[in-house]
């Protein structure tokens, strides 16, 4: 059974449609991560979960039990703010054991969960001292400790990791990962940063305009997009994507400019999609020609940005230091690696 159940999920503001029918079943152990770009509804379906804003159309479960309408306390759940919102005043004891004392627990059984969270998190010599007196991400720590006491059903986290240092939020992001092993409850994880979504989701919801894009599992997402959207959204550097036309088994970039179509493809207009990585630079008789135009050294990879059939195209391959700016190369990419979605809608073509 699922942990937290969405079904049909709307919110407006006024005339603004912020979320529009989400679906989406949480299991126990699972991470799901709500990936967009600014103001695509993701914090707003989290924050409607936590119960910090009212659901506008839809039911929502949570261990079964219909919470749509009920207070964020009834609801079995506890949430990670992205600015920590701790006690200023209060030793990290005292936030951490703050919400367990509002709800009449007993003195003994406090301790020990604060004991336990902070033994988890490594914080423990920490416990005597005031938020001021704590780094970003200790406090970071400690905000995740305060919820963990609670010991609720769904943990949600709003950008949790936003005001860290890039160093800290890859160590954070390791943290959270096996923690979120060890305890093995539901979480829920807003974050617009895509590189956090692939490395920590069990699967990705990636939303759009308060509308779901897809749903699947990081490499599901990276190799079958369900869209154009989609594919630009996820992987980086970005997926290449032109307008092109399938004919005669070919995909027609530009005039003379044509690769292998895959398998199977109709003729006709669509939009094409090649990632960086799936091209790569070929002898001249087995490629399509690229004019290289800019070049980045990466260490032990090499992006070429170039004009592919006058489309603006990246090519990432190993490292290469024999190609210069204004060479003209030949890439290629196997048949497979190339995506095709509807010129229209956008919508994956098979
Ligand atoms: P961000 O990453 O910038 O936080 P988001 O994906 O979390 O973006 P939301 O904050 O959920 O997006 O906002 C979704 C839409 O709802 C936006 O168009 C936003 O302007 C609108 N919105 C959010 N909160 C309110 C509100 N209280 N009143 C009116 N409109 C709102």
């Amino acid at each position: 059974m699922a942990e937290v159940s969405i079904r049909k999920m709307r919110k407006t503001f006024g005339k603004v449609v912020a979320v529009e029918g989400v679906d989406l079943e949480v299991a126990r152990g699972e991470l799901i991560v709500l990936l967009g770009p600014s103001g695509c509804g993701k914090s707003t379906t989290l924050r409607m979960v936590a119960g910090l804003e009212t659901i506008s159309a839809g039911e929502l479960r949570i261990g079964g039990r219909d919470v749509t309408r009920l207070e964020p306390k009834d609801r079995d759940i506890a949430m990670v703010f992205q600015n920590y919102a701790l006690y200023p005043h209060k030793t990290i004891r005292g936030n951490m054991a703050f919400g367990l004392k509002m709800r009449g627990m007993e003195p003994g059984e406090i301790d020990r969960r604060v004991s336990d969270a902070a033994e988890m998190l490594d914080i423990t010599h920490l416990l005597e001292r005031k938020p001021g007196q704590l780094s970003g991400g200790q406090m970071q720590r400690v905000a995740l400790g305060r919820a963990l006491v609670r010991d609720p059903a769904v943990f949600l986290l709003d950008e949790p990791l936003s005001n860290l240092d890039a160093k800290l939020r890859a160590r954070m992001r390791e943290e959270i990962a096996l923690l979120q092993r060890r305890i093995g409850k539901a979480m829920l994880y807003v974050t617009h940063d895509q590189t956090e979504a692939m490395t920590l989701a069990d699967r990705i919801v990636i939303m759009r305009d308060g509308r779901v894009q897809q749903i699947g599992s990081p490499l599901e997402v990276y190799d079958r997009p369900a869209n154009a959207f989609v594919a630009g959204f996820i992987g980086s550097p970005e997926m290449n994507l032109a307008p092109a036309e399938i004919a005669g088994g070919r995909l027609v970039l530009g005039e003379g400019v044509s690769l292998p179509a895959p398998e199977g493809a109709r003729p006709g207009p669509v939009t094409a999609g090649i990632r960086p990585e799936a091209l790569a630079p070929v002898p001249a008789e087995e490629g399509a020609p690229l004019l290289v135009n800019g070049i980045e050294q990466l260490g032990s990879q090499t992006l070429f940005i170039g004009d592919l059939g006058g489309h603006r195209v990246r090519v990432m391959t190993g490292r290469r230091d024999d190609i210069r700016i204004d060479d003209r190369i030949a890439v290629a990419a196997p048949q497979a690696a190339i995506h095709l979605f509807d010129r229209d809608s956008g919508e994956r073509l098979a």
